[in-house]
């Protein structure tokens, strides 16, 4: 028995798929997809033990191109950002290696991450400071209320057993006025509409899949929504390739990934600005 959605209040939800081993519903009035029932909490914990997810930090691209990559996408989010709110307290909730709060830090913002993976911690701690960083989940102890100026959840919600009791605490974290920044995989893309069960955002460590309309109307009650649209991640085609060649279902997808590994350098290291079947959402607390 489904409790009521946490968005719309419905309870008529119907089964869209399966995710690994896990049935994927979706609700019949507001279309939230989730994993139910949803890997235990000692499977995630075993996918987490060791996980970068989407940019592959140790990957044969290189550190130096994932930072680059990352660098370039999140200033392009802080573009969006910076027309809301141009400095103050600013927490990257799972700030991994520390790309996006270099880039804030750089626009004038005091940058706080908090992050699961005890290297991404070390990482970021050398660049910013013990103070600045905490190691493990965000929880209510750690940061004083209405601390922060602008808050950034980067492909993190989709993970969360518990979404009400992160806006719960991302409500008490914001000063009034702050900015919360989403980006999130987006069900009402083309993307999932053409590949259906094949996207590759269904992942087992996914639990919940929002679309632009039921994101927006469960932040509604407590901030109004400034943007809601696609996120552009910047990729070189090389790292693409790398990422295709990966493919284990779809061979046509791995023989354009060795194709890619064929271009000349100048092609393959070039950063292009692609829609990845993510949403951003820019939403200001009332
Ligand atoms: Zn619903």
């Amino acid at each position: 028995m489904q409790s009521a959605c946490f968005i719309c209040g419905g309870s008529d939800y119907r089964k869209v798929g399966i995710v690994d081993e896990f049935p994927l519903l979706e609700c019949a009035n507001c279309q939230l997809q989730f994993l139910s029932p949803p890997p235990s909490k000692a499977q995630l914990d075993a996918i987490y033990a060791n996980y970068y997810e989407a940019w592959g930090i140790h990957e044969e691209a290189g550190a130096d191109m994932v930072t680059e990559m990352k660098t370039a996408t999140f200033n392009g989010y802080l573009d969006l950002v910076t027309r809301h709110v141009k400095s103050g307290n600013f927490l990257d909730v799972g700030c991994a290696t520390g790309e996006m709060l270099a880039a804030a830090a750089k626009l004038g913002f005091e940058p706080y991450g908090v992050e699961i993976s005890p290297e991404g911690v070390a990482t970021c701690q050398t660049k910013f400071g013990m103070d600045r960083i905490h190691g493990g989940y965000l929880q209510r102890e750690i940061f004083p209320s209405n601390f922060f100026a602008c808050i950034m959840m980067s492909d993190v919600i989709e993970h969360l057993p518990d979404p009400e009791a992160m806006k719960a605490l991302l409500l008490d974290l914001l000063q009034p006025g702050g900015i919360l920044v989403i980006s999130t995989p987006d069900t009402g893309t083309l993307s999932r509409r053409v590949m259906q069960r094949h996207w590759p955002q269904y992942k087992e460590e996914h639990l919940l899949y929002f679309n632009r309309e039921n994101l927006s109307r469960w932040l509604s009650d407590s901030f109004n929504i400034l943007t809601v649209d696609h996120a552009r991640k910047c990729l070189s085609l090389g790292y693409i390739g790398q990422i295709l060649r990966r493919e284990k279902k779809r061979p046509l997808l791995k023989w354009f990934g060795y194709i890619i590994d064929k271009f000349p350098n100048i092609i393959n290291k070039k950063l292009i600005r692609i829609h990845f079947g993510e949403l951003l959402c820019i939403a200001k607390k009332i």
